[in-house]
């Protein structure tokens, strides 16, 4: 926590997967004073799915998103794709009725996840790790929901996806480590941690011809607008 607040990140969100996750999330942010916590069911979670637990938690004081949650159909031998969609629609109901954000994981389900977020009005969020091109992005930018970038842009194969973070409006973007996974190039191998944002930042930054100062408070400001409750 010391070295991310050293790096300049002073607002984190920690997010859970499944109910004990969740509950640790919550917890974690209420020991720091920099940690705010989402609660969720990941996709590809075997557990069943304890909505009503889940609701207990997300009433909680520093719970600022229903997350993560989402599909992924890429996931050989996972969870089948009628429960995961059934699970994604019921998460997606509470969060409309509990009026907090989503933070949407989506791998190879594009058409799904977005028929599901246009089902529920109102529903505002945040599309997680964002990987995909141009065609992939504008679906969900027009729902209103942000684009979070993580170091997945740093790797040298990734064109399609730094087009994304060049185009991406001002008041869409967000970053994030996915911490402890996602690292960017240059620390492979090791786990990510908060502080590694600054990776990231310093990229979209170079990507966007902004400076990081600039894009720090743009990108506060955007989380702050998101994450109502993070203040
Ligand atoms: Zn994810």
């Amino acid at each position: 926590m010391d070295e991310a607040v050293g790096a300049g990140v002073t607002r984190m969100v920690a997010v859970g997967v499944d109910v004990e996750r969740s509950r640790r999330a919550v917890s974690l942010a209420h020991r720091h004073d920099q940690v705010w916590a989402g609660v969720g069911h990941y996709p590809l979670e075997p557990a069943a799915l304890d909505l009503d637990a889940l609701r207990e938690l997300a009433t909680e004081p520093r719970v600022v998103a229903i997350g993560e949650i989402g599909l992924d159909f890429e996931h050989v031998g996972g969870i089948a794709r009628e429960v995961q969609i059934d699970r994604f629609e019921q998460l997606l109901t509470m969060a409309t009725e509990l009026d907090l954000p989503v933070s949407v994981h989506n791998r190879g389900a594009d058409s799904e996840v977005e028929s599901a977020i246009r089902r529920h009005r109102g529903l505002r969020g945040v599309m997680h790790y964002f990987a995909l091109d141009w065609d992939h992005a504008q679906p969900f930018l027009d729902l209103g929901f942000y684009l979070s970038f993580a170091g997945l842009i740093t790797r040298p194969s990734r064109t399609a996806l730094r087009e994304v973070v060049k185009r991406c409006p001002d008041d869409r973007l967000l970053l994030e480590t996915d911490s402890p996974y996602g690292n960017a190039q240059k620390r492979m191998g090791v786990p990510n941690r908060p502080a590694y944002l600054l990776d990231t930042a310093e990229l979209v930054a170079e990507l966007r011809g902004v400076t990081i100062e600039r894009l720090a408070e743009q990108e506060s400001a955007n989380a702050l607008a998101l994450f109502r409750g993070m203040r």
